[in-house]
């Protein structure tokens, strides 16, 4: 059987995550997040002392923990050595190391086959940086999630004062969205782009809901395929 797969790809706080959710919910999907996976190698990597892209540590780290990946409910959790670590992974620590080690060839191919084979088995939609470029190059759908700067980071703020933070700096927040752009738009493998065949969709002046219903509009076209 043939499952529907779509891609989703863009910068920090441009919705991707809130928005696949949700699309993921209403079309039954299983939403596979990318993000997550390099995030928790990020939280083992920073729990043994590394903390630089040194690619020898990271290989040896790498042949020496147990990764997984498991839907509950349709929800994601990530395990390392069985350990759910899919909450504890959501820490600016973790945030911004994710970026750097984001960039090693052996945890780039260490992840890939995971994120293949959650295709094949369910119909998903799984966002990331890489997934149209690199992970499923025939998806069925692609799309490309952006929102300006100021926009994401206004986002980002509010996130953390729903989340009880208070005293939020706004040009930090900025600043580092900005830092984490650069690093994933720039680096040697698999950097960041759009392309050619995927859909943008600007979401700094719409709602979550108008991006959501275009995202279900553009996946039932294909479906009906
Ligand atoms: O999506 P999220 O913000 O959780 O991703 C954390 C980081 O993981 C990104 O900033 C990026 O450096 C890296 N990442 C990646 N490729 C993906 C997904 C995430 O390089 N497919």
């Amino acid at each position: 059987m043939k499952y529907m797969s779509v891609a989703v790809d863009g910068p920090a706080g441009s919705g991707k995550s809130t928005i696949t959710k949700m699309v993921a919910e209403k079309l039954g999907y299983n939403y596979v997040d990318t993000g997550a996976m390099y995030r928790a190698l990020t939280f083992n990597f920073l729990k043994n002392g590394l903390n630089e892209l040194n690619e020898e540590k990271i290989k040896f780290l790498l042949s020496n923990l147990k990764f997984n990946v498991k839907f509950i409910d349709r929800k994601q959790h990530v395990y390392i050595n069985e350990e759910d670590v899919s909450e504890k992974i959501r820490t600016a620590e973790v945030s911004k190391f994710t970026s750097l080690f984001a960039k090693s060839p052996a945890v780039r191919e260490f992840l890939i086959d995971t994120q293949r084979n959650l295709a094949e088995s369910n119909n998903i939609i799984m966002d990331g940086r890489d997934i149209a470029s690199v992970v499923l190059p025939n998806a069925d759908v692609k799309i490309f999630l952006t929102a300006s700067v100021e926009e994401r980071a206004r986002r980002r703020v509010l996130d953390f004062e729903n989340q009880g933070l208070t005293n939020v700096d706004y040009e930090k927040v900025k600043e580092e969205i900005k830092a984490r752009d650069y690093q994933d738009e720039n680096r040697d493998i698999a950097p960041l782009i759009k392309v050619e065949s995927a859909i943008l969709i600007d979401t700094t002046s719409l709602t979550i809901d108008q991006v959501v219903d275009e995202m279900i509009k553009l996946i039932k076209c294909k479906e009906n395929f």
